[in-house]
């Protein structure tokens, strides 16, 4: 018996466990210090009423034995997944109901999907980045190549042809920068990957945030990119779904490697791994996409919006250099005064009570920025940024 030692190459992800055990030690020596929070990446407001409802519909459905529901279809219930064509139809994408995929989480699909693909595939991932893409691969022994992202690219990293990979992950808007792709941008990825054959994993986890309308809000707005990328979306932020569970997964017929669609492939490892989404967070994720959910939900991400314009707005006031703020609901800037990420981490939280995340957790470009999120209540948000304006902070 050999065990997968890939996983011994893994980084331990302490990144959060150690900001809970500074923050737990700050409260313990300051009990009368009040602590703002600006590192999280987990929503707050609740499920908005249309939601709610259509949940409670069908939980009375599943306790009535005329409309009880077993085992569903392991990719979905076709109303959902009509629900999210017709969510795409809006943004002039045409799909298939066939090729939309419901799964219980954006980050299973991302780490399931590299079943489909052979680990002698080399894989090229940006840095920073939401560091799930980095651990599925190393788990799987792939071998990766990083691409930079830094001040100069504006942490939006763009192909060159003469590095190759034959996987590439894309994240817009981006976590941890907030950085978004406009459409030019993207085009030059989908170039670089028909060119070479290779399949793009679009994680568009925070699309419903893009409000600038001349930026892409899914990749197959790109002409040529159904035959190159798998997009991958959730409702985790886009309806509070993080505690609910639901996300899709769109793979269209067009995209065919070795003389093989790779919808397919999803579908049957999806029938065998997988038992699909609950009938009741099915119909409560249906309702997202309706008039009433989409309007409800519009009112929540404005709210964010609005709390990340209100720390952007400071940032520039501080002349502090940041990125994302808008059409995004992280704001990624660089520490003050050549201050390392934990030295700024420790800064904010000793002398304004305020939690942030340390940039260098996202990988080694992120060494010397800090994320911030705008998930918080309008309260907190205001008052932290009041205190912000307290320190001389430079770039
Ligand atoms: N992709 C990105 C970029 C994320 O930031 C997150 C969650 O923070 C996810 C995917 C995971 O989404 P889900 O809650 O659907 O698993």
């Amino acid at each position: 018996m050999k065990i997968n030692d890939n996983y011994l190459k893994l980084k331990d992800s302490y990144l959060f466990s150690l900001i809970a055990q500074k923050v737990n030690e700050h409260t313990k020596t300051f009990p009368d210090k009040e602590i703002i929070r600006l590192g999280i990446g987990d929503v707050t407001l609740p499920l908005v009423p249309a939601i709610v409802d259509a949940m409670q519909k069908a939980v009375l459905e599943m306790g009535n034995a005329n409309t009880f529901k077993g085992y569903g279809e392991e990719q979905g219930y076709s109303f959902l997944r009509k629900a999210i064509c017709s969510y795409y139809d809006k943004k002039a994408v045409l799909l298939n109901e066939d090729e939309v995929f419901i799964s219980d989480g954006a980050k299973s699909d991302l780490g399931n999907i590299l079943d489909i693909f052979s680990i002698d595939n080399t894989v090229m991932i940006p840095d920073p980045v939401y560091p799930v893409y980095v651990d599925t691969n190393i788990m799987a022994g792939r071998r990766i190549i990083y691409i930079n992202g830094n001040i100069e690219n504006t942490f939006l990293s763009l192909p060159d042809e003469k590095i190759k990979a034959d996987i590439i992950y894309l994240c817009s808007p981006n976590n941890p920068t907030g950085a978004v792709y406009n459409k030019d941008e993207l085009k030059l990825w989908v170039d670089y990957a028909l060119e070479n054959k290779a399949v793009i994993l679009f994680d568009s986890a925070y699309e419903i945030f893009i409000r600038d309308k001349k930026l892409p809000t899914s990749i197959y707005q790109i002409e040529g990119a159904k035959e190159c990328a798998i997009e991958f979306c959730s409702l985790s932020k886009t309806a509070g779904f993080t505690g609910t569970r639901c996300a899709y997964t769109v793979i269209p017929h067009e995209l065919i490697r070795n003389g093989i669609a790779l919808n397919k492939l999803w579908l049957r490892r999806q029938t065998t791994k997988f038992n699909g989404v609950p009938y009741i967070v099915q119909r409560g994720a249906e309702a997202v996409f309706s008039d009433d959910g989409l309007s409800q939900i519009k009112d929540s991400i404005d709210y964010y919006l609005e709390n990340a314009r209100i720390i952007a707005d400071t940032l520039i006031e501080l002349n502090i250099w940041f990125t994302g703020g808008k059409n995004s609901p992280y704001i990624w800037l660089k520490c003050p005064d050549e201050m390392s990420s934990w030295d700024f981490f420790d800064f904010l939280l000793d002398k304004a009570g305020i939690v942030g995340t340390p940039g260098a957790g996202f990988g080694s470009n992120g060494e010397g920025f800090s994320r911030l999120s705008a998930f918080g209540s309008r309260e907190n948000v205001i008052a932290a940024t009041q205190r912000f304006k307290m320190f001389e902070l430079k770039n």
